[in-house]
This record gives C-alpha cells, sequence and structure tokens, in this order.
C-alpha cells in the first residue's frame, strides 16, 4: 500500500505522524511510503533519515494527498486538508471530530475513511491511543509547576524536594488515572511530600499498593480537598469524568486559603478545567496568577516535548498502521474491533454512534 505523511501545518504542531523507524516497519513490510519534505525537521527527524528508512521524500502536500492510499496524520485535518482528501483513501489520525462540525462535515463530503485515534480501544479497557499523551501530560505537569514554583515565575520559591534539614514540597494530585499517576511518579521521584486524591476507592487501593508509603491516597471529597489545599504548595488537576466536563474542585474561595504564591496546574483544561480559576493558556504564554496563586493551564502540554510524544504516539500507532497497510482498512477492521471502533467515517456517514450524536448528524 501507499502510505503518506504530510507535515502538519496546525499552529506550533511539530509531532509528526510517522517516525523513520515506524517508516522503516513499513517499508520492510514491503510498502511504499512518501514523507512531506521537513516533516519531521523541527523534531530532528531529517528527510535523510527518512530517505535511509526507505521513503521517498515529497516537496508538497497535495502530492501526499494526491497520491497516498493511507494518510498517517498527528492533529485532526484542517479544512484545505480535507478538501484534498477524496473516496478511497483512508486518514488515520486524532480527529475530535465530536466538537467540530465543518470538519465533521468536510470529511463525510470527501468520501473517504476516517479512523480516529482517540476511539481506538484496547482489550485492556481505556483509550489506548489517548494514554501516552496522559503520560506525557502527567510528567510534563512536575516538571512546570517545579518551575512555575520559583520566584522568577510568581512562585513562593520552593524546591520541590526541599534539601537536608529542609521540607519537601507539599504536591497534591486530584485524580490518580493515567495522567495523575505519572505526575505522582515524578513527583516522588523528585523527593516531594505526595497525597493522590481519587473517587475511585479501587484505583486508591492499587496507588496505595503500588507507592506503598511513599504517597498518601485520600478519598477525594470537597472538605478534603478544601482542608489539604491550605497546605498544599503545588496541586495538579488530573481528573476525567468521561463524557462530562471536568468538576471544579478547587472554587476561587479556596485560594484565598492557601499559600501565597503555590501553583495549580490544570491537565484537565482540555475538559474545562478541574479549577474554578481555570483558563486555558498557550506554551507562549503558560502561567498567569489570580488571587496570588499561579494558574498553569496549557491544553496541549504534549506539544511542548514534540519529539518525545511523537515516539510515544508512533509505539502506540504503528501496529494498527503496518495492519491496515497489510491487509487493507476494511480488512483489518473487521480482524480488530479495536481498530474498528476507531471508525468515525465512511462512504460519506458519521460511523460512529456517539460521534454523531454528539454532532446531531445522521449514522
Ligand atoms: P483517567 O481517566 O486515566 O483518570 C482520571 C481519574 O480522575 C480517574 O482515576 C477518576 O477516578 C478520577 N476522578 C474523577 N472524578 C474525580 C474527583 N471528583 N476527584 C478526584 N478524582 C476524580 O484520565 P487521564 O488520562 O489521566 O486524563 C485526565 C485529564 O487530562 C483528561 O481531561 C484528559 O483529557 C487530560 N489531558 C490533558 C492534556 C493536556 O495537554 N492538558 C494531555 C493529556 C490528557
Amino acid at each position: 500500500m501507499r502510505v503518506g505523511c504530510p507535515k502538519e501545518i496546525k499552529t506550533r504542531e511539530y509531532r509528526v505522524g510517522l517516525t523513520p523507524d515506524s517508516v522503516l516497519e513499513l517499508t520492510r513490510a514491503g510498502h511504499e511510503v512518501m514523507i512531506e519534505t521537513n516533516a519531521g525537521s523541527a523534531i530532528d527527524f531529517s528527510d535523510h533519515e527518512y530517505r535511509a528508512a526507505g521513503a521517498s521524500i515529497v516537496d508538497t502536500p497535495e502530492e501526499i494527498f494526491e497520491k497516498a492510499e493511507l494518510i498517517v496524520k498527528v492533529k485532526e485535518p484542517q479544512l484545505n486538508e480535507c478538501a484534498m482528501l477524496s473516496e478511497g483513501q483512508t486518514l488515520f489520525t486524532y480527529l475530535h471530530l465530536a466538537a467540530d462540525k465543518p470538519q465533521a462535515e468536510a470529511l463525510v463530503e470527501s468520501g473517504c475513511m476516517a479512523i480516529a485515534y482517540e476511539t481506538v480501544t484496547s482489550d485492556q479497557g481505556g483509550l489506548p491511543l489517548l494514554k501516552p499523551m496522559s503520560e506525557v501530560a502527567g510528567r510534563m505537569s512536575i516538571q512546570v509547576g517545579a518551575n512555575a514554583l520559583q520566584m522568577a515565575s510568581g512562585g513562593r520559591g520552593v524546591l520541590l524536594g526541599g534539601v537536608p534539614g529542609v521540607s519537601a514540597a507539599n504536591v497534591m494530585i486530584l485524580g490518580g488515572g493515567v495522567s495523575g499517576f505519572h505526575a505522582a511518579q515524578m513527583a516522588v521521584g523528585m523527593h516531594a511530600d505526595v497525597t493522590i486524591f481519587d473517587r475511585s476507592l479501587n484505583r486508591l487501593e492499587e496507588l496505595d499498593n503500588h507507592f506503598g508509603n511513599r504517597v498518601q491516597t485520600v478519598y477525594s471529597t470537597t472538605g478534603a480537598i478544601a482542608e489539604a489545599v491550605k497546605d498544599a504548595d503545588l496541586v495538579i488537576g488530573a481528573v476525567l469524568v468521561p463524557g462530562g466536563s471536568a468538576p471544579k474542585l478547587i472554587t476561587r474561595d479556596m485560594l484565598s486559603t492557601m499559600k501565597k504564591g503555590a501553583v495549580l496546574v490544570d491537565i484537565a483544561i482540555d475538559q474545562g478545567g478541574c479549577f474554578e480559576t481555570s483558563k486555558a493558556t498557550t506554551h507562549d504564554n503558560p502561567t498567569y496568577e489570580v488571587d496570588g496563586i499561579v494558574h498553569y493551564c496549557v491544553a496541549n502540554m504534549p506539544g511542548a516535548v514534540a519529539r518525545t510524544s511523537t515516539f510515544a504516539l508512533n509505539n502506540r500507532t504503528i501496529p494498527h498502521v503496518v495492519n491496515i497497510a497489510n491487509m487493507g482498512p476494511k480488512k483489518a477492521m473487521k480482524a480488530d474491533r479495536h481498530l474498528r471502533n476507531g471508525l468515525n467515517v465512511a462512504d460519506g456517514w458519521i460511523t460512529h454512534e456517539a460521534v454523531a450524536e454528539a454532532l446531531g448528524m445522521k449514522m
């Protein structure tokens, strides 16, 4: 099969759909791969590396959209990209169609088959192609939180791990799922004093078994959070209520009970945020202050570490890409119901029930 990977065109998107290693997996299986020139240059994947893996380098996205049977990307196609897609082509990428009707209509119109990373499932449960980005955001949250605690960032001038003779910082993690777990790993590694709050007792038990006495686990109630936040230096918001917007676990009133220069990192900002005072920020201007409390609310945290994120994503996507290329999309989906769950658009229709419902479009 002819597989194509264009350069991402969304502002400040440096990730790329296929790494040179992923290209090699495909070319060794006998497939032809086309990569747009400089598709990975921002994260140090040169055209030369792609050529060495067997890809041909093309100058324009038009060539890829015209000739490739399978197009592998990272972000949802922009409208000009949708206009280049056609019947007989398969698109494999993050789509997030439920909140983007113009894109949904453009994909339906194109006649292509679109498989969305975010709705592919797995036997282990959860959403395996979203997981790596939560892992990245969770680990990164402690790094950005540590930075925001420094004086120059407006923080209270506290080192996460303290030093011998000086207490470590107090880190609260709200939500002990994928991102909360990875945040805890980093915070523990930096010798902070860590407490994880969750609503799932099963999850708290798993975390307790994993971390032992290196973290405290607390059942998440408004009262428990209100009490603990008074002593927190850094709070990580990592909750998710599937299908719903994030609950506001820290209210504006609570901010006045917190220590001046404490830091809130809201990973859940992409679902509206779990602090009442959260508003989405960008990597260019990631923090702001409310009532003396520093807020970090970047909605696409993995974009800041685009090289790591690209590898993490490719580790999860490449087995599916190879299967689609080997078998063709229809047979690959027939053989793997989890990949089939990723199908959002086919033959001029929305094919995913939840997506169709959210968009108010027919299936
Ligand atoms: P997850 O489902 O693995 O974990 C969420 C956890 O929150 C669960 O353990 C759940 O029990 C817990 N929870 C639910 N309600 C709670 C409450 N009231 N109090 C305490 N815990 C509660 O989710 P995840 O993959 O870790 O994702 C968390 C959020 O991060 C999502 O909104 C996701 O979209 C977002 N995210 C953001 C970025 C970013 O760049 N900002 C990147 C990746 C993921």
